[in-house]
């Protein structure tokens, strides 16, 4: 099973002014329920956590992929590119590996310096990539599995055509019809956030709605 602690941060990387992922994460705690897309409400207005002793355990252990992966391009810090790089798994059991998902925080980081570089290496390396679009808050993402779909222009280093399909799959993203999150109760009766599944975009269209 592949644990994210694998992919220890890097020394010379820190959040810094960043608080992309105090917006972008969704925490699930008896002291914090926020889903994604979501401002913490302790997240002050110049930035920095209100309740940085006790933050939530999440907020404790929870790193992007830009302070653990290395060929994720330095000049990619989330809030700086609006790309916030996730560390997720494919496959089940001793099987799963590490995925990345690329989540586009807005039009503009279709523009980011580094962003096809950063795909192109992952899909070079065999690494599974997704592409997400987020949703209004309330509503879930727009994913697709990318690196099949980029192959090609990646084992021909054709960046134009990398963000090409990239941008396709935005447009294609960013509209549609979303999934609203919801937050249910569990069988202990405690409050759970249920995400639903992201409406997938690209080749692996499957459940278009
Ligand atoms: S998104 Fe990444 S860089 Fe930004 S605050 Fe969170 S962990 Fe730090
Ligand atoms: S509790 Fe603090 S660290 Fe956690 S999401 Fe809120 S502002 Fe960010």
């Amino acid at each position: 099973m592949f644990q994210e602690t694998e992919f220890p941060l890097l020394a010379d990387r820190a959040c810094g002014g960043c608080s992309v992922c105090c917006v972008h994460l969704t925490i699930e705690e008896p002291e914090l329920m926020k889903p994604q897309g979501y401002r913490c409400p302790h997240l002050a207005d110049a930035g920095g956590c209100g309740i940085y002793p006790s933050r939530p355990h999440t907020c404790r252990v929870y790193h992007c992929g830009w302070r653990r992966l290395k060929w994720v391009r330095e000049v990619l810090r989330p809030d700086r590119s609006q790309v916030l790089v996730k560390l997720r798994s494919v496959g089940k059991g001793a099987e799963a590996v590490l995925a990345v998902d690329f989540l586009l925080l807005s039009k503009a980081a279709l523009k980011a310096e580094g962003l096809a570089e950063s795909i192109a290496a992952a899909v070079h390396s065999g690494v599974p990539v997704f592409l997400s679009i987020p949703g209004p808050p309330g509503y879930t993402s727009a994913s697709a599995r990318v690196d099949g779909e980029l192959g090609a222009a990646v084992a021909a280093r054709d960046k134009a055509e990398v963000l090409r399909i990239l941008t396709e799959l935005h447009e294609e993203g960013r509209v549609g019809k979303r999934a609203p999150i919801q937050v249910a109760k569990n069988a202990a009766g405690q409050p759970v956030i249920a995400l639903g599944k992201p409406r997938r975009i690209g080749r692996g269209r499957l459940s278009r709605s």
